[in-house]
């Protein structure tokens, strides 16, 4: 059990429900971490089962999610967002009193609404958000390292009693990570203009340079410039999980985006009647806030913008 100085396992027995990105990056942070008994898992893809036991991820897969979660004290739904809900009601009958809940969506309000109807009696549920990630996916992906220094933002509902969210707090700090915690709804509005609408961003330039008629697409890939291969990388996101997240924080992301095209059609003017001053003094101003984000440490100063050489992935939000 855990002990007040950090040390003994908070959880005995976890089961991780969805082994992609995030999924294996648990499992191997968990191991690292030490606080955690054993770990079992279930994914609904066969394949995905194989290579997790090939991998050696986890002490059991199991072929059900009923199995993955027999006997389970802590277990994390790490499926996308649209199929939370779903995961919940199919694994609600076989989890025992006193079993804490939690899963790592991107979104959180909506996750909260799909979850509370199916929690059984005496089942705790603490939402959870690990604010890290990479555009690849699958549980190839994973590593230990994934949620060191970055931010777990845990949402706690109704059902989120203080010892269970404290637990789960206890967790995400042993996997390195820092935590936070707010309401559902303050989470979906941070995380539609720090996350969400950039990303909409990065689909729709991308996809604006793939209509160019006048460009040919092997000119784009060519003369590619900084900011648009910084674009691509988000814009190459798995594509379910991102649905899901605009499917799911629809009323957040509208609102930002509302505002962020109030923004764009000044700096259109500015452009349109050339006035360098508004635009200088604009980008002094973004250039402050980049400064800040390298200062407090969610982000290097280095010219690779934190890019590791041969592909490898870069971690980001998500
Ligand atoms: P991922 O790599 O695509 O993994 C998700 C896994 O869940 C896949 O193997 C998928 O199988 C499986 N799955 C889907 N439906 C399932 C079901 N009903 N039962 C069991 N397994 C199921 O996705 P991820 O990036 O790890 O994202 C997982 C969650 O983490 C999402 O909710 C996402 O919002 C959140 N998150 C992601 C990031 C990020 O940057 N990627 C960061 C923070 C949080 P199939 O492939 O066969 O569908």
């Amino acid at each position: 059990m855990a002990e007040p100085d950090g040390t003994g396992a908070v959880f005995e027995r976890v089961a991780i429900i969805g082994v992609g990105l995030i999924g294996s990056a648990m499992a191997l942070a968990a191991r690292r971490g030490k606080r955690v008994g054993t770990v079992s898992a279930y994914d609904a893809a066969p394949g995905v089962r194989a290579r997790v036991r090939e991998l050696g991820l986890v002490e059991r897969v199991a072929e059900t999610s009923a199995d993955a979660v027999r006997d389970a004290d802590h277990v994390v739904l790490c499926v996308p967002v649209g199929a939370i809900g779903a995961v919940a009601a199919e694994i609600a009958p076989h989890l025992k009193p006193g079993t804490v809940l939690s899963d790592v969506g991107s979104v959180k309000r909506s996750v909260v609404e799909a979850v509370l109807p199916h929690l059984p009696q005496g089942v705790h549920f603490v939402p959870a958000h690990p604010v890290a990630g990479t555009e690849f996916s699958g549980p190839d992906a994973g590593f230990a390292a994934l949620f060191e220094n970055r931010w777990c933002i845990l949402t706690p509902c109704a059902a989120s009693p203080e010892d269970a969210v404290e637990r789960v707090r206890q967790l995400w700090l042993s996997f390195g990570a820092k935590v936070d915690t707010m309401t559902p709804a303050h989470h979906d509005l941070v995380l539609a203009i720090t996350s969400h609408v950039p990303h909409l961003i990065a689909y729709n330039i991308v996809g604006t340079a793939a209509h160019l008629e006048a460009v040919t697409d092997s000119e784009v890939i060519k003369f590619s410039a900084g900011g648009f291969r910084d674009f691509t990388r988000i814009a190459a996101s798995d594509p379910t999980m991102w649905r899901d997240v605009f499917l799911n924080n629809r009323d957040a992301v509208l609102e930002m985006l509302g505002r962020f095209l109030e923004d764009l059609s000044s700096l259109q003017r500015m452009v349109r009647y050339g006035e360098g001053d508004a635009l200088f003094d604009l980008f002094t101003k973004t250039r402050d806030i980049r400064r800040s984000i390298v200062a407090v440490g969610q982000e290097t100063a280095a010219a690779d913008f934190g890019r590791r050489d041969g592909g490898a992935a870069t971690r980001d939000d998500g």
